[in-house]
């Protein structure tokens, strides 16, 4: 077992391999706000990858309802009672959040499931797991839409109306892919060795020539993102779209390109990015990248379950309707600014935020031109101006791709028929 840096846990954890960073790490900022539960993601990444005999349970891309909802059934629920079975003396964080990029959330002190598995699994698991039976992968979309009301008030709805920043009946669309975590689960327990991180940006792969189908990793990913195929005996999980990002997919014409999931969404709550990297694993500073802006400088977005210790590249910027606790639980204990800080945008933020969706290719920088004052007014008690700033979004050769506006343009279609709308 070697020791690595695992920043998001703000110190070093137990992992079975020397650490091994990529140039630029697949990366991606889900804003939860803005999700509508269209599972037009999930349809791309299905009728892309995963349409074949076998895998009709595979749903590399999925949206599920928070809190009941889950693919497969209770995943989270299930790793996180284990860790906290693992974590007799308790799960928790310790610190305070800082600008200090090797602990921007403070400290993780309880076992993450690299560290916990000889209490529990002594004989055969490398991580701390288990497998998901085949109920449990039998319903994508259970609990869809099913809120949860005041403890012992199930449905009971807010006689005021619903009221921010915390709902008494809630719930939310948690959308999720593989992590390509820096630290995978899914790589560490496989006796094969048959999964890979890319150098050149660290997608997480499954060598399909190698896999023998032992479902180890099935077992040890805390996300549940790689599958078993039965027909052909050999694990799958999600590719990241590699060929899109290459450059290589027939309509990218040469340029980096977001996956499917991503460049379908509907509610423009996806952007993906290839962030640059320290060689200890952290951030580099690219101040103008939207992905580092967003999760370390505005600091809105946030790993998902970052005590599993996996270290995911995935980051969300989280519902701010939903149970602080919860959130905590899910985001860890950034979760109080980053609401702060998003229901409350400054300039920036607000401009970076347009940049969602604008454009499939993936941008590697932006520009923000400032414009006219549009708005002032209050908004729950604080003032709040608005300006019509520009945002610039670049590709990877320093290439505009778009630039768009704060306030969204109006086309007006002419009338060529009675009932044009
Ligand atoms: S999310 Fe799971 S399958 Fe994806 S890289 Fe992390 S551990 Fe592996
Ligand atoms: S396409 Fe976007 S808005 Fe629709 S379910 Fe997926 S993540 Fe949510």
């Amino acid at each position: 077992m070697a020791r690595v840096p695992n920043w998001q846990l703000g110190r070093e954890m137990t992992y079975p391999y020397e650490a091994a960073f990529p140039e630029r790490q697949f990366a991606f900022v889900f804003n939860i706000n803005r999700c509508i539960a269209c599972q037009s993601c999930t349809m791309a990444c299905k009728s892309t990858w995963t349409f074949s005999k076998g895998q009709e349970h595979m749903w590399w891309a999925n949206v599920e309802t928070k809190p009941y909802g889950g693919y497969p059934m209770f995943w989270d629920m299930k790793i996180l009672e284990l860790l906290e079975q693992a974590n007799p003396e308790g799960v928790g964080w310790s610190g305070k959040l800082s600008d200090d990029r090797k602990e921007p959330y403070g400290r993780f002190d309880g076992r993450t499931i690299f560290e916990a598995e000889r209490m529990l699994t002594p004989d055969s698991a490398r991580v701390l797991g288990y497998l998901p039976t085949d109920e449990e992968w039998n319903s994508p979309n259970i609990y869809e839409d099913n809120p949860v009301g005041e403890r012992g008030k199930f449905f009971e709805w807010h006689k005021t109306g619903e009221q921010l920043p915390v709902h008494k009946t809630w719930f939310f669309y948690l959308a999720r892919i593989c992590n390509h975590c820096t630290y995978p689960a899914c790589l560490a327990a496989c006796p094969r060795k048959a999964i890979y991180k890319r150098p050149e940006d660290g997608i997480v792969l499954i060598d399909q020539e190698e896999c023998r189908g032992y479902r180890k990793c099935v077992e040890a990913c805390p996300y549940k993102k790689s599958m078993y195929r039965g027909n052909t005996r050999i694990s799958e999980k999600c590719v990241a779209c590699y060929p899109r990002i290459e450059g290589r997919d027939p309509e990218s014409q040469g340029k980096p390109t977001e996956t499917r999931c991503m460049a379908a969404c509907i509610g423009q709550i996806r952007m993906q990015g290839l962030v640059k990297l320290n060689r200890d694993g952290t951030w580099a500073e690219d101040r103008y990248d939207p992905l580092y802006y967003l999760v370390h400088v505005a600091k809105v977005a946030l790993p998902l379950y970052p005590q599993f210790g996996t270290a995911p590249n995935g980051y969300y910027i989280p519902p701010r309707w939903v149970p602080r606790d919860y959130l905590r639980q899910m985001f860890g204990p950034g979760v109080d600014q980053a609401i702060e800080r998003y229901e409350n945008p400054d300039r920036e933020l607000v401009a970076v935020l347009q940049l969602f969706r604008r454009s499939k290719y993936i941008i590697y920088r932006y520009e923000m031109k400032e414009g006219p004052k549009v708005y002032e007014g209050t908004l729950r008690g604080r003032r709040v101006t608005l300006y019509n700033d520009t945002v610039i979004a670049y590709g990877k050769n320093g290439e505009e791709l778009f630039r768009t506006t704060v306030e969204e343009p109006i086309h007006v279609r002419p009338a060529v028929h009675a009932n044009s709308i």
